[in-house]
Parts: C-alpha cells; structure tokens; sequence
C-alpha cells in the first residue's frame, strides 16, 4: 500500500498548487450561456492541462463554450475523467461572491460545482505521472461546457468517450460529508396539449367542449402517477390555456416534471403519458416529451467501483460513504450506456448553485490521491 502513500503524500504537497489552479479557474467566470467568458476559462484551463503533459484537443460549439478533450499517457484502453467547467453563475457574481480562504473553506462562484472538482482530477493525473506510478490505460478527460442547462452540445462526445472506456469517475461535487454518489435519479419532463371546441360562454355554451376542463382532469391523472415510496416523482409545474373571458377556450397546456429510480420506472411512467385519453371525448389530448437524462442506477458494476474506492480512502484514513440523489449530471448518460460510473468524486464542501458555495481545504489534496489511486488500481 506504500504507492498510496507516495500519492497522498505527493497530492498534499502540491496542496498550494492545487489551491492556485482552482482559484485561476473560478476567477475567470463561465456561465453556460456567454460562450466568449466559457472560452477564455476554457483557454486558460487548455494550456494548465499542456503544461502538465496533456494533449488537449478543443471541440469547437459555435453556441456554446468548446468542449476540451486531453489525454494522458497511452494504451489501448481508456479511463474517463469527466465533468464541466461552466457554472450557474453570471459574470460579476465575484463581486457578490468574492473569492476568499477563510475557516478552512474556499469559497467563490462555481468552486464547488466543479472548478475544484477538475483541478483534483488534474493533480491526480499528475500524481500518478510525477510519481511514476505505472498505469495501464490512458487517462482521458472530458471537460464540457453546457451541463448546467442539459449537456444537448456535449452529450455525444460524452457518450463517444464513455463507450471507449473502462470506468468513468465523474469529478462532481461530492454529497454532504464526501459521500460519493452511487445513484441519481433520471431526470425528464412532459408537455400535455389538450385540445377542445371553442364557443361563446354566453350565448351557446353547449357548443363548446373546454380545453381547460379537460385539462383539469389530466392533471389529477398525472399527479396520481406520482409514487414517492418508488422514488417516482410526477408534478405539473405549469400550466397555461384559455384566451379571453367569454370564451370557452380550446388549447390548454401543461409541463411535467418527472424523476425515476430506473429504467424500469421511466417506462412505466412515459407508458403512462402516451395512454392519457380524454374524459370528454369532443377534446384530444396529447403527449410528448421524455427523460432527458437517465437514471444512474446502482448496478453491480458502479457497486465494485464504490467498493474500490471505499477501500482506497480508508488507507487513506478516510472512511468515503455512498448515498443518492434526485439531480442528474452528465454521469447519468455514461452509466445508462452501461459503462461502469462513479459519480461525486469531486470536491467536499456545499453550497451547489447557493451564495455560500465553498470547498473544504484540507480534503482536497487527499480527494486527488483517492482518484489517483482508483485510476491506478484499474489494472489489469
Ligand atoms: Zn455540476
């Protein structure tokens, strides 16, 4: 176990270097939507990621920052490094959320979700290539920049890459505690369009078949599907219809949003959406939509992948619990291709997408010896 060691001793070495790359990273904000400011943290990232042996490869968005793809090392084999370094915060939010180490804690806008996360990556890649610690696949990463509002410019790169690997350790935040996440909710939604006979609510409203009763109806149908003790949760989030006051209106509108345990549940419930049928059958009633991530599921595989690192941190002196949650990320899409997954490897701290995001300081060095140490197990 002493190559453990050299890891952890390493990675606490290198704690302010660390500490610099986070900082370098957050204080260059990187909100989803404003592709020059992703671009320039993407650029400063690109060239951190040369200067420690990577080869970076850029995967031009015309929308949306590019994606960086490096790889380390060589073999014919692959382990996948993944996460994102856009964040939910505009430009200026280091004004309201400055950067500062205080307590223990760094704080600043996306130092949490992720910036922390890609900067352990890095220095366990670096771990493991400083220390010349034999590893018998190539390290690659995959840092995107549009997982904040769905991943739709990221998710084939992802999937490419994912199919090509043996595991992927997603570098997100880890739960409470530094729990690691070994299951995530699949995470989707529904428009349900329903359409009636207008008429005149005064003079003849028999003639009129109301969109928004029907509506109504459809809705006590949908929320029933809602089964907490499963984990299904079903809720109209909005809905919309009817035109002017003496109109019986004939278009109504509802968002669905739905979360599943499992592929199982997912089925079940879009079988559910696509058999809505009206209660009064002069309107019609549509469905359409779908997840748009699946779900994470704790399979034997991500169960191994936990088991490995639950005994890495404990040499490490540091017992890493597991636990779920509703959120997706973009490791919802690798392990649903069936590709081994572990998700929450990333930074301890809390405050995801809050004012007071921070990271716990002294755990990071050894959050980036675990990963070293995970990457390098996976021999064969
Ligand atoms: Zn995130």
């Amino acid at each position: 176990m002493s190559r453990l060691y050299d890891l952890q001793k390493f990675c606490r070495d290198q704690r302010d270097w660390l500490l610099e790359t986070i900082e370098s990273l957050v204080r260059l904000e990187s909100p989803t939507t404003d592709k020059s400011a992703v671009d320039r943290c993407g650029a400063e990232l690109a060239s951190r990621l040369q200067a420690i042996g990577g080869r970076v490869t850029r995967l031009s968005r015309p929308d949306r920052g590019d994606h960086l793809l490096t790889e380390f090392g060589c073999g014919t084999s692959q382990i996948l490094l993944l996460g994102h370094f856009d964040t939910v915060w505009p430009v200026g939010q280091l004004d309201r959320m400055p950067l500062t180490r205080a307590d223990g804690r760094l704080r600043g806008p996306g130092v949490f979700d992720m910036k922390a996360g890609i900067a352990i990556g890095m220095l366990a890649t670096r771990a493991l290539l400083e220390t010349g610690t034999p590893v018998a696949r190539r390290i690659v990463m995959l840092w995107t920049t549009d997982e904040e509002i769905g991943s739709a410019t990221s998710r084939a790169a992802i999937e490419d890459e994912a199919r090509r690997s043996d595991a992927v350790f997603v570098l997100e935040p880890s739960l409470p505690g530094g729990a690691v996440k070994t299951s995530r909710k699949g995470c989707g939604g529904y428009q349900v369009v329903v359409r009636g006979v207008s008429a005149h609510a005064g003079i003849e409203p028999q003639k009129g078949a109301s969109a928004v009763q029907e509506l109504a109806h459809q809705i006590l149908r949908i929320n029933a599907l809602q089964d907490l003790a499963r984990g299904i949760s079903v809720n109209v989030v909005q809905v919309s219809g009817g035109l002017r006051s003496n109109v019986i209106p004939d278009e109504a509108h509802a968002t669905v949003d739905v979360r599943v345990p499992s592929a199982a549940a997912a089925a079940e419930i879009d079988a559910a959406f696509r058999a809505l049928r009206p209660v009064d059958e002069r309107t019609r009633v549509e469905s359409s939509g779908g997840m748009d991530r699946p779900p994470l599921e704790r399979t034997a595989d991500v169960e191994r992948l936990y088991e490995r690192a639950s005994d890495i941190a404990r040499v490490l002196g540091h017992p890493l619990d597991e636990g779920g949650t509703g959120g997706g990320s973009d490791g919802n899409f690798t392990a649903a291709l069936g590709v081994p997954t572990l998700d929450g490897l990333g930074a301890i701290g809390d405050g995801a997408h809050a004012l007071h995001e921070y990271v716990d300081i002294e755990s990071l060095p050894d959050r980036a010896a675990l990963i070293a140490g995970l990457i390098a197990g996976l021999k064969d």
